[in-house]
């Protein structure tokens, strides 16, 4: 299996560390043969507030700029592609295809933090058990947009809730929904990281993941580097030897969308 990452962080977001370089470089030292980069993404809001934890609209042409000349200068040594890691903000969602399509964005994977815009809404990595619900509804309701790769840290709602049968349901659901669409699931090894030093399994969580198994979802490894060290061999292994241990099928290419023929039949249905 090809040793591939396309969970990757850089400094625009306020809380990754190190030059874009410097990733490619630890990339390249263990062993990776593809690297995605996928900061924090840019939303155009209605109003006029400012994120720190993802890069500013204007931001963005410094990002691909960047990452299209390490693709160039490192090609014969890694594969290297531009995404982003986005929210389902669904006020926002036309902007990004279009955003996307303009800037020939290769991919974006959902990365469920907010509940429908960071501007008001909860994190889902700090709330309580009453906006559960709505985490998992849009988790699913994003990735029936077709626009995300693959969804990151499924179990990022196990930070605020313990699992109970409840969780278990919803979990279950997000399973099948993940299969019927084909959308893989992401192993997060910055979690596992999380639950290695807290001694507290939030996520990744074994019960998730033979939930996966059960229903022989498509698995992913994403180290969620927001630092190079992240992107450490030892880790990537020991990721890979854990989720070994799922039914599930373990993938190493990232399955791109068409974001024109996303717009195409959305203006089809207008
Ligand atoms: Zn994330
Ligand atoms: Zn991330």
């Amino acid at each position: 299996m090809r040793k591939v990452n396309f969970h990757t962080h850089t400094y625009r977001c306020n809380h990754a560390h190190g030059s874009d370089e410097e990733y490619v470089l630890e990339a390249i030292r263990n062993g990776y043969e593809e690297l995605g980069f996928s900061d924090h993404s840019c939303w155009k809001y209605n109003s006029d507030f400012e994120s720190h934890v993802r890069m500013s609209v204007q931001g963005f042409n410094s990002y691909k700029k960047s990452i299209m000349n390490l693709k160039e200068h490192y090609a014969d040594q890694i594969e290297i592609k531009l995404g982003m890691e986005a929210e389902y903000f669904p006020d926002y969602m036309d902007w990004m295809l279009d955003f996307c399509i303009e800037n020939e964005v290769d991919y974006l994977i959902l990365g469920n933090h907010y509940d429908r815009t960071d501007e008001t809404g909860v994190y889902f990595g700090h709330t309580t058990y009453s906006h559960m619900r709505d985490y998992f509804e849009l988790c699913m309701e994003g990735l029936r947009t077709g626009m995300y790769s693959y969804l990151a840290h499924p179990e990022l709602i196990l930070r605020s809730v313990e699992w109970d049968d409840y969780v278990e349901m919803l979990f279950s659901k997000l399973c099948r929904v993940c299969k019927e669409l084909d959308i893989p699931l992401e192993y997060n090894v910055l979690g596992m990281q999380v639950n290695m030093r807290s001694g507290k399994e939030a996520y990744p969580h074994h019960k998730f993941w033979e939930l996966a198994g059960f229903y022989h979802n498509k698995a992913i490894i994403g180290m969620d580097a927001h630092h190079p060290a992240h992107l450490s061999k030892k880790l990537y292994e020991a990721a890979l030897d854990n989720l070994s241990q799922y039914e599930v099928e373990i993938i190493d290419e990232i399955p791109l969308k068409d974001f024109k023929a996303i717009k195409r039949a959305k203006q089809g249905l207008k």
